[in-house]
């Protein structure tokens, strides 16, 4: 069994991945306006991803056949892109991953449908509380992913990231529904690996962090209640209250001198900020 544990040089050899993951999903937020539809954002993706000589690896993953997860509206994750065209007020969970350089990066963001120019602003057909509410779930999913980023900074065990997702979750205003059953993972040379990395606490503590720790941090919060369906093309989670939901997630690796989030262009430093952390590059 491989160890969980990277060397300095394995970790280095990650950020390439990262940084074409998140050029990925720039892409996708640029593209993003109404009338477009997710599978012309997997596209996009998709072709970023190929020209710098990547290989999208959710197409790696069995049964998956496309770049990107697109979760619309009360769908939390694992939404398979269609073609149905997105309208203002959307809230859209993107979430991607490039292999390159035998490396994986994987990362989401969550982006509410904007108005298109010069249109006036007619408000989603579910009302304009849906989009409060969209913008409500969608900041604190990215909060308390922060919140989980700086807790690699300083933890000792696992268990002390999922702890402090949980309680900043707690911090957050309204109801939020956090997703049991769905977990961050591992990432190395395979996008999916050990150690599991919990949203909330658990009975186990956990391995140690420490340097050479890979992971991924991908909280995933509905506007109230935290029971999720799985539609019938066996991959969609939806929420079963039909709130909006929001799923954000970064790969951050912690090395011998801090800590550093591939998937961000800045290695997390504005996310990180807040906390008094500067990340490191490895
Ligand atoms: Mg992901
Ligand atoms: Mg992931």
């Amino acid at each position: 069994m491989r160890s969980i544990y990277k060397t300095p040089d394995e970790l280095k050899m990650m950020l390439p991945a990262g940084v074409l993951t998140a050029q990925a999903l720039d892409a996708v937020e640029a593209a993003i306006r109404p009338g477009i539809s997710t599978l012309e954002l997997d596209a996009i993706a998709e072709r970023v991803i190929r020209e710098a000589g990547g290989v999208p690896n959710f197409q790696l993953v069995d049964g998956y056949h496309h770049t990107v997860c697109a979760s619309v509206n009360d769908v939390v994750v694992h939404g398979i892109p269609n073609d149905t065209p997105l309208v203002a007020g959307d809230i859209v969970s993107i979430d991607c991953g490039a292999l390159l350089g035998g490396w994986n990066g994987d990362s989401a963001r969550t982006i509410i449908v904007p108005e298109a120019d010069g249109q006036d602003a007619s408000g989603h057909p579910r009302g304009d509380d849906w989009v409060r509410e969209a913008h409500r779930v969608s900041n604190a999913t990215r909060e308390v992913m922060w919140h989980g980023i700086a807790a690699v900074a300083t933890a000792r065990h696992m268990n002390d990231i999922g702890g402090a997702i949980e309680d900043a979750i707690a911090e957050q205003p309204g109801p939020l529904g956090n997703l049991e059953n769905y977990t961050g993972h591992g990432i190395g040379r395979n996008m999916h690996e050990e150690p599991t990395v919990f949203n909330y606490r658990v009975r186990r503590r956990g391995p140690v962090v420490r340097a050479g720790l890979a992971i991924c941090i991908e909280p995933m919060l509905t506007a109230g209640k935290p029971d999720v369906l799985v539609d019938d093309d066996e991959w969609s989670v939806r929420a079963a209250d039909g709130t909006p939901s929001a799923h954000w997630e970064h790969t951050v690796i912690r090395h011998a001198n801090g800590i550093w989030v591939t998937t961000a262009h800045d290695g997390g430093a504005a996310g990180l900020a807040p906390f008094g952390i500067t990340p490191i590059a490895p």
